[in-house]
């Protein structure tokens, strides 16, 4: 088997047993990143020279025998929001394209504690505000397995960039599904982890309540391996919880044993294409023939979640992204043509005698903020900001988000009934795999009734999974796993029992041959 078809946990081991090298690893990663990523736009940035060198040094450290971390020289790539000191961190967003961090988020802090290879920032929807990562304000990214169709969003160059093996590992981030959509649509692994188990610092906020990042990989235990470095309480997020994390990566392949699952009843409606159905219910049968009991369960409040995410989580971002004012950071219209402009307005209106008028202009300061803020938001963002801002405004909020929190917490009552009596919710991710870019983007709507099997999830806090299980006209398709909170140990175990009886985690596109 050659590097780039080997899994995280087997070039971990050639690593160890220096039959391999991080620079031969890492060199073999950038040569398939060169060649194939004109075609699918995974990466705004990779840098092969960085990339080498840190893979020499971790090399040269493995050769004195100096005690190295968790991931000592795996490649890992990252989503565009989480922070790294002196890198850009654009959220694929135009007001953010020149900002550079002046520190690391603490997912990447710890990526580097643990000696990883960053190899590169990945593409997304702006602001993760998107499913099909055609928000992104710099490029669209193609999905791998048919480069007409979209590899799903926002974390689309995240699942790619897994997809096309142009690295072994990648970080995304979840609001109300972009971790698991994407993995579904280019048939890869990825977890949601529970609300408040990886640290939120550093990673730009969409949806305060609703954020989280987690692992992208072939394989549950490659996410496992990933999620025990990026899990854990951090004092600078106080939503983090401060619980022990567990070494999912020494437990994973423990098989479970009395395992229950739940099919919701509420997941099997109209919408649903028939091939993402066959393969869940096909799905289903494996884990039975592993021993698993099902039994359909209800989630009554679950037809509601579209709704409920899409209050909320336009909400929070309208108060998040507040902070982009031109002034502190990000794009600043150009100021000395706005003010050419504005006092040519005003001499003219004085000159006609229309001084009423000319008072009402607007004031510089707040014309500064309003046209850097039109220039650098794209239209999906300015969409949400408008829906938050008015949801929230007075009047309107009772009957709007006060309304949505009340039934986000009947969401998740609805879980925490289901999780008395089933161990794991078992379902699709999305209602159909990878559609053609191009075919939702003027029709929003419609893009966010894809959302509906994901969004719960945020909303009740909860894990998530999606693992690849078939493919419908060569597309793949993801099952999806949930967990009640602080359970992906065994979520993983049980994604792992799945991929020891199946090989659809192995397919790859042909590019990533
Ligand atoms: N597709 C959802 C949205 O557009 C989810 C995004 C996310 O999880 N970041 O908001």
């Amino acid at each position: 088997m050659s590097m780039i078809h080997s899994t995280a946990t087997q070039l971990l081991q050639e690593l160890q047993a220096s039959r391999l090298s991080s620079v031969e690893i890492t060199s073999a990663y950038l040569d398939q990143i060169e060649r194939h990523d004109p075609r699918v736009g995974a990466f705004l940035r990779f840098d092969r020279d960085a990339a080498l060198q840190q893979a020499r040094a971790i090399d040269e450290r493995r050769a004195k025998g100096q005690p190295l971390g968790k991931l000592a020289g795996l490649p890992v790539a990252v989503k565009d929001l989480l922070t790294s000191t002196g890198e850009l961190t654009t959220c694929a967003s135009k007001i953010l394209a020149n900002f550079r961090s002046p520190y690391d988020s603490t997912v990447v802090a710890k990526l580097k504690a643990a000696d990883a290879v960053l190899i590169g920032r990945t593409n997304m929807d702006e602001f993760a505000m998107g499913g099909s990562t055609e928000n992104s304000a710099f490029q669209k990214t193609h999905n791998p397995w048919d480069l007409t169709r979209t590899p799903g969003g926002s974390s689309g160059g995240a699942a790619a960039c897994v997809a096309a093996s142009m690295t072994p590992l990648s970080i995304g981030t979840d609001t109300g599904g972009s971790i698991r959509q994407p993995a579904a649509m280019c048939g890869v692994t990825g977890l949601k982890p529970t609300y408040g188990r990886v640290s939120r610092f550093g990673l730009v906020a969409f949806a305060s309540s609703l954020d989280q990042a987690g692992p992208l990989a072939w394989t549950a235990d490659d996410a496992a391996l990933l999620l025990e470095v990026i899990a854990g309480h951090d004092p600078r997020d106080a939503t983090s919880v401060d619980a022990p994390v567990p070494a999912y990566s020494q437990s994973v392949r423990q098989p479970l044993a009395g395992l229950s699952l739940g099919l919701v009843r509420e997941h099997f409606a109209a919408g649903l294409e028939p091939d993402v159905e066959q393969a869940v219910r096909e799905a289903v049968k494996v884990y039975e023939s592993l021993g698993a009991t099902v039994k359909e369960i209800s989630l009554p409040h679950s037809k509601y979640g579209v709704a409920v995410y899409y209050l909320v989580a336009p909400c929070e971002a309208s108060s998040n992204l507040a902070r982009y004012d031109g002034v502190h950071y990000g794009h600043r219209t150009d100021e000395a043509a706005m003010h050419a402009e504005l006092n040519a307005k005003r001499k003219q209106l004085v000159a006609a005698g229309k001084h009423a008028e000319a008072d009402k202009l607007e004031s510089p300061l707040v014309e500064l903020y309003r046209r850097s803020r039109a220039e650098g938001f794209g239209p999906e963002v300015k969409r949400r900001i408008m829906l938050g801002t008015y949801a929230l405004s007075a009047g309107y909020y009772d009957a709007y988000y006060l309304k949505a929190l009340k039934v986000r917490r009947l969401i998740r009552d609805d879980f925490d009934r289901a999780f008395q009596e089933v161990d794991f919710v078992i379902g699709p991710v999305s209602t159909s795999p990878a559609f053609k870019l191009g075919d939702k983007v003027d029709d929003p709507l419609a893009m966010y009734l894809m959302d509906i099997y994901t969004v719960s999830a945020n909303l009740a806090g909860i894990a998530g999974i999606s693992i690849p299980c078939g493919f419908s006209r060569g597309l793949p398709i993801g099952l999806q796993l949930q967990a009640k909170p602080f359970d992906e140990e065994r979520l993983l175990r049980a994604a792992a029992m799945y991929q020891t009886a199946t090989d659809w985690h192995t397919k790859r596109p042909t590019m990533g041959k």
